[in-house]
C-alpha cells in the first residue's frame, strides 16, 4: 500500500483542532496552564481522569492508562487503523494527501490483494444473484423466510446461494480472468487430486459474506441446505484475507450504530445477527462460529465499551468465559449477558415476540460476573465444607475481576448467605489469592490499576520529562533491567535515555514503527505536564525506584537463596534511609 508521506501526516497533525475533536465525545475543562481534562471516552467513570495536552495533541487517562496522540485517539474511538485515521482526519480538516513512491514489491502485494478482493466481491455478487434468481435456491429462500427474514435485510447483508454444481464459481472466476491459484488462495475453491481438478468449495449452501469494516468481502460463512450435508456450517479457510477467530460478522453495518447505542450486541449465528438488525437493533455483530477470542474482544471494544452477549452462555466453557471476563475487565469492557428464554435463540425470539421482545431482553441484561456467580452457586454442592471450598475456588477469580462496589458487595452477600458463611470470613476467603490475575495486575473492575511498582516507574519518568536537565544524570545511572519491572516503562526509559528527554516524540522514524512505545511516551508527556515537578520530588521518586529494586532483590534472595541476604538487607536499609530523607525534603519543599 502506498505510504502517505510524512509531510502530509504532519500537515494533518497541524490542521486538526484536537480539543474540538475530543470535545465531540467528552466535555473538556481547563485543568492547568496547558492541559484540559474530562470524563474518559475509553472507560466508564464519574470523575474526570482523562487529560488532554492541546499543543502537542496528546492524551493520557489516569484511570485506564489509555494514551497516545490525535491519530491513536481516532484509531481507538472510531475503530480504524492508523492509515484510516489519517485519511479520516485529512478529509475532515481539508488536507490533501500525497503518497510516497512505492517500492515494486509493495506495489505487487497491493495489486494482488486488490485482485483477491475483486474475486471475492465477484463471487459474492454471483451467489447473491443465485439466491434470488436460481430455481434450485427456492428451498433456501423458503428457509430464510421461515426464519422471519425479509428481502430487505437479506439484501442488506448480501446473503447468497452457492449452487449444487461442482464448478459454478470456478467457471465464473476463470471467465473473468482469475487463476485457479487465486481461487484457492481466497478459499473459494479446493484441489481435488483424485479428479485432477479444482472445484468449488461451497456447494449447495446459503452464503453469508463476511466483510471488513469498510464492507469489502473477505470470506464466507456457509450453511448447509440439506440435512445430510457436513459440516452444517462451513467457513472460508484461513488465508491472506480471512483468519478464523479474528472477524466479527456484520461489523461494517453495526459500526455506525454502536456509538449512539452505547453498546454492541454479540450473537452466535448469522441469522441471529440478521434478525436483530431487522428487529431494530442494527448494532449487532456475530462471532462467526467460534468461541469468543481475545482478538474479537479487542474488535468489540473498538465498537463499544459495553458488550451484550446474546448467546447461549451455558454452551460456552466456564474457563473461557472467566478468561473473557478477565480480559474484558483488563480492557475496561463491560460484559453483560442477555437472558434468553430456555431453548430459544435471538432469531426465534425476534420471530415470535418481534422487536418488542428483543428490546425487552436487551433491557434485562445482567453483568456477566453476576450471571456466572449465580450459575456457579446453583451448580455447586454445599452440604460439605469441601463442596463449599470447591465453589469458593471457582468464585475467587470472578471476584478478582470486580472493583470494590455496590455490585460486588451485593454479590458477596448472596454468596455468604448461600454458603452459610459470615460476610467477614467470606471476604477473607475470596481475598486469599489476590494475585491470581494472569498478568499480575491488580484488578479494579472497569480498569486495571497499575501495580505500585509500575506507578513508581511511570511517575519517575514523567518527572524526568518535566525536568530534563536535572533528570538526565539520574536516568543515566539507573540499571534498566533492575530498576524497571514494567516492560513498557523499561522501553520508554531506554528510549528517553538514548534520544534525550527534551522532545520525547521527536524521533518519528523509530516511533512510526513502534506504536505502543509512542503511546507510552505520549502518556508520560501528558502526565509530565500535570505533575507538580520539583527537583526534590524527582529525587524522592528516584530513591523510591532504587528502594523498590533492592526490595525485589531481597525478596528473591529469601525465596530462592540467590545472593547474600545479610548484604541485601543492609543495602535495602540504606536505600530506605535515602528514600526517607529525600521524601522528607520533598514534603518540606511543598510546605
Ligand atoms: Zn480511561
Amino acid at each position: 500500500m502506498a505510504r502517505i508521506t510524512d509531510q502530509c501526516i504532519e500537515r494533518v497533525r497541524d490542521a486538526v483542532d484536537f480539543v474540538d475533536l475530543v470535545s465531540a465525545r467528552t466535555e473538556l475543562r481547563r485543568a492547568g496552564p496547558t492541559s484540559l481534562e474530562g470524563l474518559c471516552p475509553f472507560h466508564d467513570e464519574r470523575t474526570p481522569s482523562f487529560s488532554v495536552q492541546p499543543v502537542d495533541k496528546l492524551y493520557y487517562c489516569f484511570g485506564c492508562q489509555a494514551s497516545g496522540d490525535l491519530f491513536t485517539y481516532v484509531q481507538d474511538s472510531e475503530g480504524v487503523d492508523f492509515r484510516e485515521a489519517v485519511e479520516l482526519l485529512a478529509s475532515r480538516y481539508g488536507v490533501e494527501l500525497e503518497f510516497d513512491g512505492e517500492d515494486p514489491r509493495e506495489a505487487d502485494r497491493r495489486a494482488r490483494r486488490a485482485r483477491l478482493l475483486g474475486l471475492l466481491a465477484r463471487a459474492s455478487t454471483h451467489y447473491e444473484r443465485q439466491l434470488w434468481e436460481g430455481s434450485e435456491a427456492a428451498d433456501s429462500r423458503l428457509y430464510l423466510t421461515e426464519r422471519g427474514l425479509g428481502e430487505e435485510i437479506l439484501h442488506r447483508f448480501r446473503v447468497g446461494y452457492a449452487p449444487r454444481a461442482w464448478d459454478t464459481i470456478v467457471r465464473v472466476a476463470r471467465t473473468a480472468g482469475f487463476t485457479d491459484r487465486e481461487l484457492l488462495e481466497v478459499g473459494l475453491a479446493r484441489n481435488e487430486p483424485d479428479h485432477n481438478r479444482v472445484s468449488d468449495r461451497f456447494v449447495g449452501r446459503i452464503m453469508f459474506p463476511l466483510a471488513d469494516a469498510r464492507g469489502r468481502v473477505l470470506g464466507f460463512g456457509a450453511r448447509a441446505t440439506r440435512t445430510d450435508q457436513r459440516p452444517k456450517y462451513l467457513n472460508s479457510p484461513d488465508g491472506e484475507l480471512y483468519h478464523k477467530g479474528r472477524h466479527l460478522y456484520g461489523t461494517e453495518l453495526a459500526r455506525s450504530h454502536t456509538g449512539r447505542a452505547g453498546q454492541v450486541v454479540v450473537c452466535e449465528g448469522y441469522t441471529d445477527v440478521l434478525a436483530l438488525h431487522q428487529a431494530g437493533v442494527p448494532w449487532t455483530v456475530g462471532l462467526m462460529g467460534t468461541a469468543m477470542t481475545e482478538v474479537q474482544l479487542g474488535e468489540l471494544s473498538r465498537l463499544s465499551r459495553t458488550v451484550l452477549l446474546c448467546l447461549d452462555a451455558d454452551s460456552a466453557g466456564e474457563d473461557a468465559i472467566v478468561r473473557a471476563a478477565q480480559i474484558a475487565s483488563h480492557r475496561g469492557i463491560e460484559l453483560r449477558v442477555v437472558p434468553l428464554p430456555a431453548g430459544s435463540d435471538p432469531a426465534a425470539l425476534a420471530q415470535t415476540g418481534g422487536s418488542e421482545a428483543i428490546h425487552h431482553a436487551l433491557g434485562a441484561s445482567v453483568p456477566l460476573v453476576r450471571f456466572l456467580v449465580l450459575r456457579i452457586l446453583a451448580a455447586g454442592e454445599h452440604g460439605s465444607g469441601e463442596g463449599r471450598d470447591r465453589t469458593l475456588a471457582r468464585l475467587r477469580p470472578l471476584f478478582g475481576t470486580l472493583a470494590p462496589s455496590a455490585t460486588r458487595e451485593e454479590l458477596a452477600q448472596t454468596v455468604a448467605a448461600r454458603l452459610n458463611l459470615s460476610p467477614g470470613l467470606l471476604a477473607q476467603l475470596l481475598e486469599q489469592h489476590p494475585n491470581t490475575a494472569p498478568d499480575g495486575g491488580r484488578r479494579t473492575g472497569a480498569v486495571v490499576a497499575l501495580n505500585r511498582e509500575e506507578e513508581t516507574e511511570r511517575a519517575f519518568l514523567a518527572l524526568c520529562i518535566a525536568l530534563p536537565s536535572q533528570a538526565t544524570p539520574l536516568l543515566a545511572e539507573l540499571d534498566l533491567s533492575e530498576h524497571f519491572t514494567s516492560q513498557a516503562m523499561r522501553q520508554a526509559a531506554r528510549h528517553l535515555r538514548e534520544r534525550g528527554l527534551e522532545a520525547p516524540l521527536a524521533d518519528a522514524a523509530t516511533l512510526a514503527g513502534d506504536e505502543p512505545l509512542a503511546r507510552t511516551l505520549a502518556g508520560l508527556m501528558v502526565q509530565a505536564e500535570r505533575a507538580a515537578a520539583t527537583h526534590a520530588r524527582l529525587e524522592a521518586q528516584h530513591q523510591q525506584l532504587r528502594l523498590a529494586a533492592t526490595e525485589r532483590q531481597l525478596r528473591a534472595a529469601r525465596a530462592d537463596g540467590a545472593g547474600s541476604i545479610a548484604e541485601l538487607a543492609h543495602r535495602r536499609a540504606a536505600a530506605k534511609r535515602a528514600f526517607d530523607a529525600a521524601y522528607a525534603r520533598a514534603v518540606e519543599e511543598d510546605g
